[in-house]
């Protein structure tokens, strides 16, 4: 089978590699979807000959196989697996991450939290979804409800998933006014579930299309940074002067991050999403004198993946939209050039 190989500088190639067969424990998949997230881009745009690995700090454990929002159908099990594990031809989206199974986080279904460290991140350190067939252990496999397209099902592996695990964090409420900073996948996908649960969406980004976007997908206010010097202020403007609930930051701007914590209200929650890249707080006028609960969250656990496909099956809530690229896994290079510009909505390879 070919699969797609980030080479580093922008780089990437389809290389052939054997089609994988499972293990004790393990199945494989055959992938129907392969999301495009933000975090490949910093693969993507690793320094030239830099693989994914290099790239997070882990040595060079490549080439593999990218893509880590797997979604498709059990193609194959191995021994061990039981029916109720997994069973041949069933629809399953994936956990993109490997623990020892056994410690505490990996038991709650946190295996990226693992104790003896993350063995495997799926896309990254081990080979992806941005192929044909993907060998995974049959206990990162979730469930995909069917009122769920494939697509979906990707999403909802990395992009969709965290925005959900990063609203269950702030502890989301219908009343709720939300800050949500970037409208890229994460951004976007935050909007829509919060404003389906009924809350009020203020969202901002430096872009006129994703903001656009935003607006079809629940926002009520729009806020581009650049058309104001006082981004805080103008969220004031329309929280009665007392700033919003909640701030989610989804772009990794230092600025936009230090605005997210500043534009909440006294006793107001900000949560930080996006990866990498750092931000610079006055501690005592930002936090300690308002009551600020400042929050980093890292994707979701199983469980929690598998809590949002229910939510949105049950609720009919259509996800397909925040896909507006869709490619052929020969078409990669061509993808991964129009999602570096950051201008368009998700990408997403069908197979
Ligand atoms: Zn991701
Ligand atoms: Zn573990």
């Amino acid at each position: 089978m070919k699969g797609v190989v980030f080479l580093g500088g922008r780089d990437l190639e389809l290389r052939e590699f054997p089609d994988p067969s499972p293990g004790p424990g393990e199945v494989v998949l055959e992938i129907k979807a392969s999301g495009m997230c933000g975090s490949d881009l910093k693969f993507y745009r690793a320094p030239k000959g830099q693989s994914a690995t290099a790239a997070l700090g882990l040595g060079d454990r490549g080439p593999n196989i990218a893509g880590h929002e797997p979604c498709g159908v059990v193609a194959a099990v191995g021994p061990g697996v039981t029916e109720k594990q997994a069973r041949v031809g069933q629809r399953v989206m994936q956990h993109h991450y490997r623990g020892c199974g056994v410690c505490d986080h990996c038991a709650t279904g946190w295996m990226q939290l693992c104790q003896d460290g993350v063995a495997e991140i799926y896309g990254v350190t081990g080979h992806g979804a941005h192929a044909r067939y993907m060998k995974c252990p049959a206990r990162t496999l979730v469930p995909l409800p069917d009122a769920l397209s494939f697509r979906a099902g990707a999403a909802i592996s990395c992009g969709t998933g965290t925005a959900w695990g990063a609203l269950q964090r702030l502890g989301l409420q219908g009343n709720h006014t939300i800050a949500i900073f970037g409208q890229g996948p994460v951004g976007l996908s935050a909007t829509q579930l919060a404003a389906s649960l009924g809350a009020r969406v203020i969202a901002l980004d430096t872009g006129p299309e994703r903001l656009r976007r935003a607006k079809e997908f629940g926002a009520e206010v729009l806020i581009n940074p650049k058309d104001t010097n006082d981004v805080v202020g103008a969220i004031r403007d329309v929280t009665g002067g007392r700033g919003a609930h909640l701030a989610l930051d989804a772009s990794s701007s230092p600025q936009a991050r230090a605005q997210a914590v500043r534009c909440v209200r006294t006793w107001g929650k900000a949560c930080f999403v996006g990866e990498g890249d750092s931000v610079t707080l006055d501690v005592s006028n930002d936090l300690l004198r308002r009551q600020v609960t400042l929050i980093g969250s890292w994707t979701f656990s199983t469980v929690g993946q598998a809590e949002c496909a229910r939510y949105l099956a049950e609720r009919r809530i259509d996800i397909d939209p925040l896909f507006t690229h869709e490619w052929r896994l020969d078409q990669a290079e061509e993808a991964y050039r129009l999602f570096d510009t950051q201008t368009t909505g998700k990408g997403v390879f069908l197979m």
